[in-house]
C-alpha cells in the first residue's frame, strides 16, 4: 500500500502548447489520468508508466486541448494488445458519449481493423455525481464554462489525502464547497495576473486571483495553478500569493507532488 498520494504534471498550458510544452494534464497515483494533453503516450512513458496500465481516464470537459491525444492513447492499447475493458473513461455526460462513440467506431481509429478487441468502459457523469472504486472516491461539481464541464475531488482512501481539480472554469462558488480543506487544489488560471474580463473568451476562464480566492475560502492546504501562458507563471504565482497565504506553485513539466 502506498503511503503518499502522488500527482505528476505533464503540462500546464492552454490550447496549443509552446514548442516542447504541453497542455494541462496530470496523472494521480500513476494510473488515474486527468485529460490527455497533446502527447499522453510519450508523457507517461517518460515517467516510466506503461500507458496500457492506466486504469482511469478522467475528462474535465471535451474541449480539444483536453482530449486531443485520446486516439493515440487508444491506439496504443490496440497495437500492444492491451485489454481495453480494464480502462474506464469518465467525463461530462453531454459530450463524452458522442465523442467516444465516434472516436472508437469510425472517425479516427477505424475499429473495423480490430474487430475482436475489447472496449473501454464509458462512464458519463453529470455534475454532482460521484464515483467510487476500492481505492478512491470521486466527487464532482459544476464549472462555469461554455460546455458541460466537471470539477473533481479525488479522495485517496489509502492516504486520506484529497486532490481537487477544476478543469476550465470562471470563478465559481460551488468549487469552494467541493475543495473545502483539500490537500491540493489544482485550479485553472488562464488569465494569469490580469483580472478576468467578462468579455474576453466569454469570461469563462479564471485569473490567478480568482483561483486564490477559491483556495482561501476553501482553506486548502496547497494551490497549483495551471492552464495558461508560460511567461505568465511567475506573475500568476505572485498575484495568488497576495490573496492566499498557503503555498502556491505553477508546476513544471514532469514535476511530481507528494501529498
Ligand atoms: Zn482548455
Ligand atoms: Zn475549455
Amino acid at each position: 500500500m502506498q503511503e503518499k498520494t502522488k500527482v505528476t504534471f505533464f503540462g500546464t498550458e492552454a490550447a496549443i502548447p509552446e514548442l516542447g510544452g504541453e497542455t494541462a494534464s496530470f496523472v494521480i497515483n500513476d494510473d488515474v489520468m486527468v485529460d490527455t494533453g497533446w502527447n499522453i503516450v510519450d508523457n507517461l512513458r517518460r515517467q516510466g508508466i506503461d500507458p496500457g496500465n492506466i486504469r482511469y481516464l478522467l475528462f474535465t470537459h471535451m474541449h480539444h486541448d483536453h482530449y486531443i491525444s485520446l486516439p493515440s492513447f487508444l491506439y496504443y492499447f490496440l497495437i500492444k494488445n492491451k485489454d481495453l475493458s480494464g480502462l474506464k473513461i469518465l467525463g461530462p455526460a453531454e459530450d463524452l458519449e458522442p465523442i467516444m462513440h465516434h472516436t472508437l467506431e469510425f472517425l479516427f481509429l477505424n475499429r473495423k481493423f480490430y474487430p475482436d478487441r475489447s472496449y473501454p468502459v464509458i462512464v458519463p457523469l453529470t455534475p454532482g455525481d460521484s464515483y467510487e472504486d476500492d481505492r478512491f472516491l470521486l466527487e464532482t461539481t459544476t464549472s462555469l464554462h461554455p460546455v458541460q464541464a466537471l470539477c473533481y475531488k479525488y479522495n485517496d482512501k489509502h492516504t486520506g489525502k484529497t486532490v481537487t481539480f477544476t478543469g476550465d472554469t470562471a470563478y465559481h462558488e460551488p468549487i469552494i464547497e467541493l475543495a473545502k480543506d483539500t490537500s491540493l487544489l489544482i485550479h485553472e488560471a488562464t488569465y494569469g495576473a490580469t483580472p478576468a474580463n467578462p468579455l474576453k473568451n466569454g469570461g469563462l476562464h479564471s485569473s490567478a486571483m480568482d483561483a486564490a480566492e477559491v483556495a482561501k475560502a476553501a482553506q486548502v492546504q496547497q494551490l497549483a495553478l495551471i492552464h495558461g501562458l508560460r511567461h505568465n507563471n511567475e506573475a500568476s504565482v505572485q498575484a495568488a500569493q497576495a490573496i492566499y497565504s498557503g503555498p502556491v506553485l505553477w508546476p513544471e513539466k514532469d514535476q511530481t507532488i507528494w501529498l
